[in-house]
């Protein structure tokens, strides 16, 4: 029904549109297109920063027709673990890409001079970037394109910060000011390639087969998500209610997970932000939710003076980074450090894990003041960290070129890989909730706690008392079965209504007709094909690390042994086999 690709090449300025019915009739869209695309695209062993390495965006059939469907999908080689990078963001992209008729949309090569993409219906052009490729402000590239792009209101704006210009592993894509690919490094992969922005815009309309099949689901679906309880929770105090939650069940990483509860958890908390610092709240296209969360941070010009105030968005995973496994005790210090890794366009969790190794080398005399020009890593010290951020995008000595590669190279480099923060080379999420959690970022195809839910499988292991066998099995269930959602794409957060009748009832509403069993086929199919590109490019289950700080520290379920997560990791590959 829609599957047009537009294929770009950024040495030559010429683009081309493709029919692929091919894969969209077999994969659905989104994530299951985008993998297949990446393996016709990415030649193996790839140099994720040189002209020949793909980026790939996806959206999928339901996009933007029902609640919720408001997601895009990347997929790329990501700079930071040297195998799949697949990424996803909100805000108004999936909707602009299918106003201006491309499902999916494929970028290669370099462009000769800083340039961004102009992409409005059939009009493509690959622009001069010039003016704007050193300013480093997010928000006032932002402010530029809006200005001088068509589209409004049907327009999205992508664009790289100067972390993504200086290649730090882990920059970010910023998506309409408060969304963005955040994991992995596309930042890096846009800069490589000259690409400072992407704007995009359409005017076409979106045709429904059978109108009568379609105003139903939706209104099932509509009703599913504002008049049960199921997304309550993402709307009220948002995600940033886990804070409190994971603090009491000894979940919540703190001071680099040296500890799994914060004394100060009370004062990061989702209650905290709400009653003192929540502006407003906002939402995807699409979207009746409305979970990002927004707060004022006042800051004075000069003592005595009148302040500056800046809109910064939060959740659960930055306050967990840049708060607790930093020892930080203030929120309003929190906001600051989002702020400044918002404005360079960092990974706010991979640079929260980051600096959290940091300090702990520092503490341990594995690098020194000469390592950090002078500036001493403390945990708490919101103003040193905010120099040590800077730096980072900077680089000005080998050891902040190093940080600028993560956890697992600078502690490859100076020591500390057994309190390197990372599963797979990715900084981990927020959780420190058990066994599932950690196999489950290990063995999920871009090594986030989104791919299987480990964390959650955690809570039901401990209420229930799941066997080893039992928490793989759901997370398998998990890896195949997201697949489907994020071909859609629906926002994860919406998974409790997007259930896999639901799915097939929505589809065929547009006249897509796919049963249960065979959803469950293409999930697991997808789930392979993700793993043939990790293996090509050198990933191997057989040989992953988990860093001994993760047997240390207590846990929701008490102290995770190493052979459980070992037999986990056997049970895993015997019955997937990856
Ligand atoms: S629930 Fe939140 S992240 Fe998901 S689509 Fe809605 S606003 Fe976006």
């Amino acid at each position: 029904m829609w599957s047009n690709v537009l294929y770009i090449d950024l040495e030559t300025g010429e683009h081309k549109i493709r029919d692929r019915s091919d894969l969209f009739d077999k994969y659905i869209g989104g994530t299951g297109v985008a993998t297949q695309l990446l393996l016709e695209e990415c030649p193996p062993h790839t140099d994720p920063l040189s002209p020949e390495a793909p980026i790939i965006f996806s959206i999928g059939p339901l996009t933007p027709i029902f609640p919720c469907v408001s997601k895009a999908v990347a997929m790329f080689k990501s700079p930071q673990t040297g195998e799949l990078g697949e990424s996803y963001a909100g805000g108004r992209l999936a909707m602009a890409m299918r106003f201006a008729g491309y499902d999916s949309i494929v970028i290669k090569g370099r462009a000769p001079k800083p340039s961004y993409l102009s992409i409005h219906d059939e009009e493509v052009k690959c622009k001069d970037a010039t003016s704007i490729w050193n300013v480093s402000s997010i928000e006032v590239i932002g402010k530029i394109l809006r200005d001088v792009e068509p589209g409004k209101g049907r327009r999205s704006i992508m664009r790289i910060g100067e972390a993504g210009v200086k290649g730090v592993s882990y920059a970010n894509v910023n998506v309409d000011t408060y969304r963005h690919f955040g994991r992995l490094g596309l930042g890096a992969v846009f800069g490589s390639k000259n690409l400072k922005a992407i704007v995009i815009s359409g005017t076409e309309e979106v045709e429904i087969p059978d109108m009568d099949a379609y105003k139903n689901m939706y209104k099932k679906l509509y009703e599913a998500v504002v008049d049960t309880e199921v997304m309550n929770k993402y709307h009220d105090l948002g995600t940033a209610a886990n804070i409190n939650v994971l603090n009491q069940l000894k979940g919540l990483p703190t001071k680099n997970l040296k500890q799994s509860s914060f004394e100060n958890a009370e004062s990061l908390s989702g209650e905290y932000f709400a009653d003192n610092l929540l502006l407003r709240k906002i939402a995807c296209s699409n979207c009746p939710i409305g979970c990002i969360h927004i707060a004022m941070l006042k800051t004075p010009f000069h003592k005595g003076h009148e302040f500056e105030v800046n809109h910064i968005s939060y959740d659960y995973e930055l306050i967990y980074s840049l708060g607790t496994n930093l020892g930080i005790t203030l929120a309003e210090d929190v906001l600051r450090l989002i702020d400044r890794c918002e404005r360079y366009g960092l990974d706010v969790m991979s640079t929260g894990g980051v600096l959290a190794w940091a300090t702990e080398a520092y503490e341990r005399d594995l690098i020194t003041p000469p390592d950090t020009l002078g500036i001493a890593l403390r945990w708490g010290d919101t103003d040193n960290y905010l120099k040590i951020i800077d730096r980072i995008v900077k680089m000005p000595n080998k050891f902040y070129e190093t940080l600028a590669k993560g956890t697992a190279a600078a502690s490859a480099e100076y020591g500390g890989e057994d309190f390197a923060i990372n599963l797979g080379r990715l900084e981990i999420a927020g959780y420190h909730t058990g066994p599932a959690s950690i196999v489950g970022q290990l063995v999920g195809v871009r090594h986030s706690h989104l791919d299987n839910g480990g964390y959650s499988i955690d809570q039901k292991a401990a209420s229930q008392q799941l066997t080893e066998e039992q928490m793989v099995d759901k997370l398998i269930y998990e890896d195949y079965g997201r697949n489907i959602n994020n071909s859609l794409i629906a926002c994860l957060f919406a998974r409790g209504v997007y259930s896999e009748d639901n799915i097939v009832d929505a589809l065929a509403s547009v006249g897509i007709n796919k049963t249960k069993d065979e959803l469950a086929t293409i999930g697991r199919e997808i789930f392979l094909a993700k793993y043939r590109f990790k293996k090509q490019e050198g990933f191997d289950l057989g040989d992953v690390k988990v860093p001994a700080r993760f047997f240390e520290t207590v846990s929701q379920m008490g102290n995770i042994k190493k052979e459980t997560i070992a037999n986990m990791i056997q049970l895993y590959r015997e019955k997937t086999g990856v």
